[in-house]
């Protein structure tokens, strides 16, 4: 009886909540903000809690395999798409859920497992139920303080950074971090957690520590065409550069090495290394398999329109990364001549047959001009990620003809249901028996087929054939 009660004034106050939110909405005039300020402040608790109740609801979809639902494996898909959030807050959620209901601990491989001593063995044991037990203050500190999710992600991205065999434990010290941001904003948290994660790696015995950390990431192309690119070299790859960098003096790279070079350092080093990557790249070009050349989607209506487009026109490429056609010249590509017939009903290349399982080059350069992205709904993989993917499968006699095979990405291969009996609510890729083009059948048959009609497809020479 009581607990009822509880719950509706909860309801009470929700309801009050709201209206004081309309009222501002509607009118955010200066008399008002010192009225709705104590709202505002139960409002700010109230999303606080969210943050632990989306990381719960991650837990529990994950439980529940709840991608099934949608017809995909994976429960970040599902709640992304059930939520409508994007998959990079549904991750986060995710990876917020491990550290509140995960394993604390590192986990040892089976090697270190095997040559474990009894004494190790006991020791390792005493230091998981520590971990347990800063885990579980941690979490009762965010529950408590209604700790934001920035707060909490800030935690786990510094924490990310801490190597392993430190003498404060991964576990402790995210106990330390939680209750400093009691108190500090997110800004300062950041620098707290950092600093604190600087000073204790040192400490650590891990002769692998650089090499764990090594990472390139490339940012997204700007509207310039360029992009940001990050980087993290161990001792090795460092030694490398540096030695070729060395080479990056005035001069270096130029014909006439005796003109004045007005290049800055940088820019010398860039082009010194863009050099050795264009150099690697001719290396592979002959390789028969395609791998490591970057294809240029342009279909025989790109290449008659190529002056009414402009030299500014960029063309998508295998790569997902657009190119000028100076670009593409820079890079040699115009050596190579790529002509794919496609059908204007479908935008699919027409004939190009071939009897073996692997797809063969010039299949998958006629794929790649009419898809350019994965083919399932929704998906913006480029080509060159993707996988060749038998629409009818090898294993029930489908063929490695062009008619037969699409391009999916190796998230969306995983989730094709080759048997087509719609075990499991999982759905599978087909040709759409109307018009022949390439979507993804659900699993319940009676419903239609849904085609990829993102941005990034739509620049597929098979979108540009249909319109
Ligand atoms: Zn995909």
């Amino acid at each position: 009886m009581e607990n009822r009660k509880g719950g509706e004034n909860k309801m009470q106050e929700i309801h009050t909540i709201m209206k004081h939110m309309d009222a501002l909405i509607a009118d955010p005039s200066a008399a008002a903000f010192k009225a709705t300020l104590p709202f505002a402040e139960l409002l700010e608790k109230l999303h606080n809690k969210k943050a632990l109740f989306d990381a719960a609801l991650a837990k529990s979809a994950e439980r529940a395999d709840a991608g099934r639902i949608i017809g995909k494996t994976s429960h970040i898909d599902a709640l992304a798409y059930l939520l409508d959030i994007s998959k990079s807050e549904a991750f986060r959620r995710t990876k917020r859920a491990e550290e509140h209901y995960g394993n604390p601990s590192p986990e040892p491989s089976s090697e270190e497992l095997a040559k474990e001593t009894p004494e190790e063995k006991l020791a390792r044991e005493e230091k998981e139920k520590q971990d347990l037990a800063e885990q579980a203050e941690a979490n009762r500190i965010a529950r408590e303080h209604g700790i934001s999710a920035e707060k909490q992600d800030t935690i786990r991205y510094e924490l990310e950074k801490l190597n392993d065999n430190t003498s404060l434990s991964r576990a402790s010290l995210r106990k330390l971090a939680m209750q400093e941001a009691t108190s500090r904003t997110p800004e300062d948290l950041r620098n707290w957690t950092r600093n604190k994660v600087i000073r204790i790696n040192p400490t650590a015995k891990d002769p692998l520590a650089a090499v764990k950390k090594r990472s390139l990431s490339i940012g997204r192309q700007d509207h310039d065409g360029g992009a940001k690119a990050s980087l993290y070299l161990d001792a090795k790859g460092l030694a490398l550069l540096k030695s070729l960098m060395s080479k990056a003096k005035p001069g270096h790279l130029l014909e006439d090495s005796l003109a004045e070079d007005k290049r800055t350092k940088p820019q010398r080093q860039y082009d010194a290394f863009a050099d050795i990557l264009h150099r690697a790249h001719s290396d592979l070009l002959p390789a028969r398999s395609g791998v490591g050349t970057i294809l240029v989607s342009l279909s025989a209506k790109d290449v008659t329109n190529l002056k009414a487009s402009g030299p500014d026109h960029r063309y998508p490429t295998s790569t997902g990364i657009k190119l000028t056609p100076l670009e593409i010249l820079r890079l040699g590509a115009a050596k190579y001549d790529f002509v794919t017939v496609l059908d204007s009903e479908s935008g699919r290349p027409l004939h190009l047959a071939r009897t073996q399982r692997t797809a063969s080059l010039y299949q998958r350069l006629a794929l790649f001009a009419s898809e350019l992205v994965c083919t399932r709904e929704g998906c913006d993989s480029p080509f060159e990620d993707n996988e060749i993917h038998h629409i009818r499968s090898w294993l029930d006699g489908g063929p490695t003809d062009i008619e037969n095979i699409t391009n999916i990405c190796p998230h969306d291969h995983g989730n094709n249901n080759d048997q087509r009996d719609g075990k499991d609510n999982m759905g599978h890729m087909n040709i759409d028996p109307t018009t022949g083009r390439v979507g993804y059948q659900p699993a319940d048959r009676r419903k239609p087929m849904r085609f990829n009609n993102t941005a990034a497809a739509a620049e597929s020479g098979g979108a540009q054939a249909r319109t």
